[in-house]
C-alpha cells in the first residue's frame, strides 16, 4: 500500500487545503504516516506569502528530500506551486512533481503518477471532504481567491478571483465536523465578509452564520471569524456576531495601516479615524468584544507622520491583539515598482516602536481578566500534561491559551471540547492561568484521535 506524509506551511487556509489533500489521498486508498522517512510519497504544502515564507518552504522541501527514503516521491504543492509553477519545478530538481490546485485531476492521480517535472493542476480542493478532526476546533474555508487588488498582495494573482462555496456545502462540512467532535469552527477565506458576492449575493455571511448557529444542539459551541475587511463590517454582520449564541464577538479586522493617504496608496479602504469609530461603536454594544489586527510597516512612501498616525491609532484603539510585519516587495504587485523605499533600519525601528505601544496594551487586556470567571473550551493537554484551552478571546494557533490548574493528567478532568468555567488567577505572557470553579458544564463527543 502506498503511504504518504504531508507537511504544511503557512496560514490557516493552507491547513484546510492540507486536510483536504489528506482526505482525498485516504479516499483513494493511500495510507497516512507521521514519519516522512517511512513514506512512499512526501507532500509539502508551501506558502508564498512573503520572501521569508518562500525561503522556509524551500528549506523544508529540501530537508524532506534529504530524509525521505530512496525511491520515495517528493511532491510540492500549495501557493508556491500555484505562483511559480515552471520556475519552481526548474529551481527544485529534488521535487518529483509540482502540483497546483487549479486543474481537473484528482491529487492521487498526480501523486501516484509522479515523477512529473512539469507543474500540473488538481481539482479545486474547496469541495473535497476532509479527514476526521484531530482537535475540538477546525478551520472551515468558505471561499477561495480574492476580488481585491491591494497593492502589496500577490494572492489574487495566483489564487484567482473569489469563488464562494454554497451555504449548503459549508453547512454539510460543518455538520460533519461537529458530529466528529468539533466544538469550535473557525471560518476562513481571503476576504471573509465578501463571501457570496461572486454568486451575486452580497451580505451572505450573516445568513450563513445563522445557518451554522443552528448546529448548536449537535454540539457546536463557538463560531469564530478570521479576516474581516473593515469596509464590509456592516450592521447585519455585527448584529449576528453580537447576538447569535455560538458566534464569538472576536473581530479580526484586516486594517494594515491607519494613515488614510498610505491606505489609498495600498489601494485599501479606511482611515484610523473610521476604524476607531467602528471599534468604539462595537465596544459600546458589547464590552466583551475582542479586537485583533495586523499592520504593514515600511510600505513604500510611509512617512514619519504616517507612522505617527499608526502609533496614535494603536494607542487610541487599544486592540487586544496586534501583529506588525515589515513590508515585503512582491513580484507582480502594484507596490513592487513603487518608489519611496523605507530603509531596513528605519523599518526595524518603526516595528520596535509599534511593539512598544502595543505590548503594554495587550498585557493590560490580559491583566484585566485576572479575577474574572471565563469559559474555557478545552483543547487538550500540553507537553507537561497540563490541561489547556481557550476562551472566546484567543483564536487557536494565533493568540495565547489558558492553562487550567488541575492535577497532572488533566484529560481525566475534562475531555477536549468540554467547556470549563474557571477563574483567571495569573497572566504569563500572552497566556492565562485559571482555576476551574465547577465540573465541566458540557461534554461533546470525543474527538477522533
Ligand atoms: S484583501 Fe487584499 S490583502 Fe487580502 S487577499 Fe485580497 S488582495 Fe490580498
Amino acid at each position: 500500500m502506498t503511504s504518504f506524509y504531508v507537511e504544511t506551511l503557512g496560514c490557516p487556509k493552507n491547513a484546510v487545503d492540507s486536510d483536504k489533500v489528506v482526505a482525498s489521498l485516504l479516499a483513494d486508498g493511500l495510507v497516512a504516516t507521521s514519519d516522512p522517512a517511512a513514506a512512499d510519497v512526501v507532500v509539502v504544502n508551501t506558502c508564498a506569502f512573503i520572501e521569508a515564507a518562500r525561503q522556509e518552504s524551500i528549506e523544508v522541501a529540501l530537508a524532506l528530500s534529504d530524509v525521505k527514503r530512496p525511491g520515495a516521491q517528493l511532491v510540492v504543492t500549495g501557493c508556491m506551486a500555484e505562483r511559480y509553477g515552471d520556475e519552481l519545478a526548474a529551481a527544485l530538481p529534488e521535487a518529483d512533481a509540482v502540483v497546483g490546485f487549479a486543474g481537473e485531476g484528482a491529487i492521487a492521480d498526480v501523486v501516484l503518477g509522479a515523477p512529473r517535472r512539469k507543474p500540473v493542476g488538481v481539482r479545486d480542493l474547496l469541495e473535497l471532504p476532509r479527514p476526521a478532526p484531530r482537535a475540538p476546533w477546525a478551520y472551515v474555508k468558505i471561499a477561495e481567491g480574492c476580488d481585491r487588488a491591494c497593492a502589496f498582495c500577490a494572492i489574487p494573482s495566483f489564487r484567482g478571483k473569489q469563488r464562494s462555496r454554497t451555504p449548503e456545502s459549508i453547512e454539510h462540512e460543518a455538520r460533519e465536523l461537529v458530529d466528529g467532535g468539533v466544538a469550535e469552527i473557525v471560518l476562513v477565506a481571503q476576504d471573509l465578509a465578501w463571501y457570496g458576492r461572486d454568486a451575486g449575493e452580497p451580505g451572505s455571511l450573516a445568513p450563513l452564520l445563522h445557518r451554522l448557529d443552528a448546529l448548536a444542539p449537535r454540539g457546536l459551541a463557538r463560531i469564530r471569524l478570521l479576516y474581516l475587511y473593515p469596509s464590509e463590517v456592516h450592521d447585519p454582520l455585527v448584529h449576528s456576531m453580537l447576538d447569535l449564541p455560538t458566534v464569538v464577538p472576536y473581530f479580526d479586522l484586516s486594517l494594515q495601516h491607519a494613515a488614510p493617504g498610505l491606505l489609498r496608496r495600498m489601494k485599501r479602504w479606511g482611515s484610523g479615524e473610521r476604524f476607531a469609530a467602528m471599534i468604539d461603536d462595537i465596544r459600546a454594544r458589547e464590552a466583551d468584544a475582542v479586537f485583533r489586527s495586523s499592520f504593514i510597516v515600511g510600505f513604500p512612501g510611509e512617512t514619519e507622520s504616517d507612522h505617527d498616525a499608526l502609533l496614535g491609532f494603536l494607542a487610541d484603539a487599544r486592540l487586544d491583539w496586534a501583529g506588525f510585519f515589515a513590508f515585503s516587495r512582491e513580484d507582480g504587485t502594484a507596490a513592487s515598482t513603487m518608489d519611496g523605499t523605507v530603509a531596513d533600519a528605519l523599518v526595524r525601528e518603526r516595528l520596535r516602536e509599534c511593539d512598544e505601544v502595543q505590548d503594554p496594551i495587550t498585557a493590560a487586556s490580559r491583566m484585566a481578566l485576572v479575577g474574572e470567571t471565563v469559559d474555557v473550551l478545552v483543547d487538550g493537554t500540553d507537553d507537561d500534561g497540563a490541561l489547556v484551552g481557550r476562551t472566546h478571546r484567543e483564536a487557536p494557533e494565533i493568540d495565547g491559551v489558558v492553562r487550567l490548574a488541575v492535577p497532572r493528567g488533566g484529560e481525566h478532568f475534562a475531555r477536549p471540547g468540554a467547556i470549563v468555567p474557571a477563574v483567571v488567577d495569573a497572566v504569563a505572557g500572552p497566556d492565562l492561568e485559571a482555576v476551574p470553579v465547577v465540573e465541566p458544564t458540557r461534554r461533546v463527543r470525543e474527538v477522533a484521535s
